[in-house]
């Protein structure tokens, strides 16, 4: 951003609006968000809702509003993800605080919550989110399932505290929260949902490199070269904490549903099937396991 470009845009609303769009789309043209990403930024300096953007266009920012903007709009131009600069992003109903420590919650993530809440399962359904970290699927869950007793747990601290904090800002604090390498600290016995979106990238995808993910940590990402290492310890490690007749749901790649399936398969579990997106992708993969 070269200064000369910033004293030519008017300090109005429309001109902030239009400057940073074109800096933004500039910075990352394949992103394609750099007006939405604007008035994202812009409403939350100004603490509006978007249609006072529109409603108020030649109304003119206050010298702190303007700083403040100009600045997030080159963190932004960056690479910074809107959810980090702003501190949250809203999934499901509610709304998340985030930070640097966890994966900033997807809409593809919907899919799995969605699928966990077609399962038939006992009205007191014990459930156990795996590496929850902003808390996003066991909180959704809790939403639409208060009777539910939902647990969440991460290898990480401060993912740990960020969800709890989730819990209190959404006054879904009934979700249990607590420390632990996936099954290591898990006390409960049998579970009759397991939900987990559990890190299921390739070591060395480019997919790495772009976008938002590189703010990311990369723990919560990759899983070994094929991406898999997670998904195949979570599978056989399960069966140990599923009740008689309990699920497994899982997401991953768009292009890991065979083999996710075959894993399922082959540590005996039944009923595999996966779902696809509305974009008709596999996103997530189910299935039932019984005890013997
Ligand atoms: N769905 C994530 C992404 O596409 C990947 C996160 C994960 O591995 N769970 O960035």
């Amino acid at each position: 951003m070269s200064k000369a470009d910033l004293s030519l845009a008017a300090s109005n609303i429309a001109a902030q609006l239009h400057w940073a769009s074109s800096v933004i789309t500039q910075s990352a043209p394949e992103q394609d968000s750099g007006l939405l990403d604007s008035k994202i930024l812009l409403c939350y300096c100004l603490n509006c809702e978007q249609t006072y953007l529109h409603t108020w266009p030649e109304k003119n920012l206050n010298d702190q509003q303007l700083q403040q903007f100009q600045s997030l709009v080159a963190q932004r131009m960056a690479g910074h993800p809107i959810a980090h600069l702003i501190g949250y992003r809203d999934f499901w109903t509610l709304r998340l605080q985030v930070s640097s420590a966890t994966l900033i919650p997807r809409p593809e993530t919907e899919l799995l919550v969605e699928t966990a809440l077609e399962l038939t399962l006992p009205v007191n359904a014990k459930v156990l989110d795996l590496g929850t970290g902003t808390g996003a699927i066991a909180l959704a869950l809790a939403t639409e399932r208060p009777m539910w007793q939902i647990w969440g747990i991460d290898k990480s601290h401060a993912a740990v505290q960020l969800a709890k904090s989730n819990a209190k800002l959404n006054a879904l604090e009934s979700v249990d929260f607590a420390q632990s390498d996936w099954f290591s600290q898990v006390e409960e016995p049998l579970f009759d949902l397991i939900v987990s979106n559990p890190p299921y990238v390739e070591q060395h995808s480019p997919y790495l490199h772009q976008g938002d993910v590189r703010f990311e940590p990369l723990s919560a990402l990759i899983s070994g070269k094929d991406g898999l290492d997670d998904i195949r310890f979570i599978v056989a490690q399960a069966k140990q904490y599923l009740s008689d007749g309990a699920y497994l749901v899982l997401e991953h790649g768009y292009s890991q549903d065979i083999v996710i399936r075959s894993i399922l398969e082959s540590n005996a579990y039944v009923d595999v099937l996966s779902v696809s997106d509305f974009n008709g992708l596999p996103r997530v993969s189910l299935a039932k396991f019984y005890r013997k």
